[in-house]
């Protein structure tokens, strides 16, 4: 296939496309091909954020008074104008991070999902009414924007993720400053594009690209940004949250997961291998809801390792654009080493039952392409069981009851997903009870979240918001609470004369 030419692009700052201040750039390859250059972004620095934050801070005197019905009708048009270029952006987003082409589709579509049902809000934004404890007085709460939001995305998810945060963020009032993934810079650029062609006032919505320590941590220390929603990896998300507390900035983390999809002895094998051959692999594995540990009874363990180990052999790599592929590249040189460190760590405290190391025979010899990979016999205390992968590598970790797979399911810092293969509803029952994530799927993969229900999770995955559904709200929101006094008099709560 020809190679696009290479086009030069810009940062979205008070309306206008930008150079950063110092000119320097970044380069956007295709991780299916190195030698595909995307385009050439702009690296920011504090300089070009602080334009930025000005611009957004400048935005937020009008748009916090435009009526929320008004705001929602731009992302109602955004929303249409993404329905009309889903195919486009899904097979741009392929070209640039190498999901295949079905899951960017997905991704696009969750995207269009999130910014419908936000806009839909417009009409909503519930608050309260209530009784005064008082005669001829009234109490009411109603929710206000924050001011102007920093929000930092990773790569995974190009353009679903951040539209789980522009849109409750637009629709509630706020202004942004928004600093995407330097591995999926066009992504981000398209989606501002809609939203601007869209209708948004100029300042609303600024674009920052570039580096995580450098625009990135421009964003965190900014003194008028009030609010940070970011999600990435739980490393730098502890820094994201040390730095905001500094100058007492509301804080969203989405963090890593080690999911796990629990398999018992009265599973449908066969929908426990679809599963866990969607979840493990699919994204190549990059997913924060990768089913990356498989917690199977004693009684099947030999069945479903068999039945999982023939199909995981069957996934064709390769360039995600292409209808013969199942499993894409990893997104970088850098993280394909990092997997290939746990898998060389699993190999030692584990069976390697195939895969194991990167692949770059003929076609694939300028991606970053690793081969599917599944262990056996993994204890639920391994490297390989604790930690996240981000890639296309699974552990089948054998146990003896129930009690034993909830207990090694919970066995982990992070508590985003978890599933459980059952015919029998009281173990279905209890897994929901006791196990210890945002989000527990029944006779379903890990993966597969809905935009109007809360998506996010426990422990080390983040700091107890939750993206998308009703919850996206709370984030984007500062309650004020209203008391008018209509008898004329001085009236005191609590019963004092
Ligand atoms: P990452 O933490 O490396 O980067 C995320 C974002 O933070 C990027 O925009 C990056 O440029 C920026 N960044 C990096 N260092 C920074 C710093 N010092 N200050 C400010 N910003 C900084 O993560 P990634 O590799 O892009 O994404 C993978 C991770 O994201 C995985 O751990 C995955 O589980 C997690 N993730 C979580 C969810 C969720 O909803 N829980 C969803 C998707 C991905």
């Amino acid at each position: 296939m020809p190679l696009a030419a290479t086009e030069t692009y810009k940062n979205y700052i008070g309306g206008k496309w930008v150079q950063s201040k110092e000119g320097r750039t970044f380069e956007d390859r295709n991780p299916a091909n190195r030698d595909d250059i995307i385009g050439i972004f702009p690296k920011s620095s504090k300089e070009d954020v602080d334009a930025a934050v000005q611009a957004a801070r400048k935005a937020f005197h009008s748009w916090r008074l435009t009526p929320a019905p008004i705001r929602a009708e731009i992302l109602f048009k955004a929303g249409q104008m993404l329905m009309q270029k889903k195919e486009e952006f899904a097979k741009l987003m392929t070209r640039e991070m190498g999901k295949v082409l079905k899951e960017a589709r997905g991704d696009v579509q969750e995207a269009i999902d999130l910014i419908f049902y936000a806009a839909g809000e417009g009409r909503r934004l519930f608050g309260q009414t209530t009784p005064s404890e008082l005669p001829d007085k009234f109490a009411m709460s109603v929710r206000t924007p924050v001011g102007v939001c920093g929000l930092i995305t990773p790569w995974n998810f190009p353009m679903a993720i951040p539209m789980w945060k522009m849109a409750p963020a637009l629709v509630c009032g706020n202004t942004i400053v928004f600093k995407p993934a330097s591995d999926t810079p066009l992504c981000a650029a398209k989606l501002v594009e809609v939203l601007v062609e869209a209708g948004l006032p100029d300042g609303v919505l600024n674009l920052i690209h570039g580096s995580g320590e450098e625009a990135g941590m421009a964003v965190l220390n900014h003194p008028d940004i009030q609010l940070i929603s970011f999600t990435g990896s739980a490393q730098v998300g502890k820094e994201v949250a040390l730095k905001s507390a500094e100058k007492f900035k509301r804080v969203s983390l989405e963090l890593g997961g080690k999911n796990c999809i629990l398999v018992m002895d009265d599973a449908n094998l066969d929908l426990a291998v679809d599963g866990a051959v969607w979840g493990a692999f699919g994204t190549s594995g990059q997913r924060c809801t990768a089913s990356s540990r498989l917690i199977v009874h004693k009684k099947v363990v030999k069945d479903y390792t068999e039945k999982l180990l023939e199909r995981t052999k069957k996934l064709r790599l390769g360039d995600g654009l292409l209808p013969t592929t199942d499993v894409g590249p990893v997104i970088n040189e850098t993280r394909m080493k990092k997997i290939h460190e746990y898998v060389e760590i699993g190999k030692k405290e584990a069976k390697l039952l195939t895969g194991g190391s990167p692949f770059n025979e003929g076609d694939l010899a300028k991606g970053n392409f690793y081969s599917p990979t599944l262990f056996g016999d993994v204890k639920p205390s391994a490297v390989i069981a604790q930690e996240e992968i981000f890639g296309p590598v699974t552990a089948i970790i054998p146990v003896e009851n129930m009690e034993e797979a909830f207990h090694a399911a919970n066995q982990v810092r992070y508590g985003l997903s978890s599933s459980i293969y059952t015919q029998d509803v009281n173990k279905a029952f209890k897994a929901m009870r006791e196990l210890e994530t945002g989000i527990v799927y029944i006779n379903s993969s890990t993966i597969g979240a809905e935009v109007h229900l809360p998506f996010g999770g426990t422990k080390d995955t983040g700091n107890g918001h939750r993206e998308a559904g009703q919850t996206m709200l709370d984030t984007y929101t500062e309650w004020k609470t209203i008391y008018v006094d209509y008898s004329g008099k001085l009236q005191k709560a609590q019963g004092i004369d």
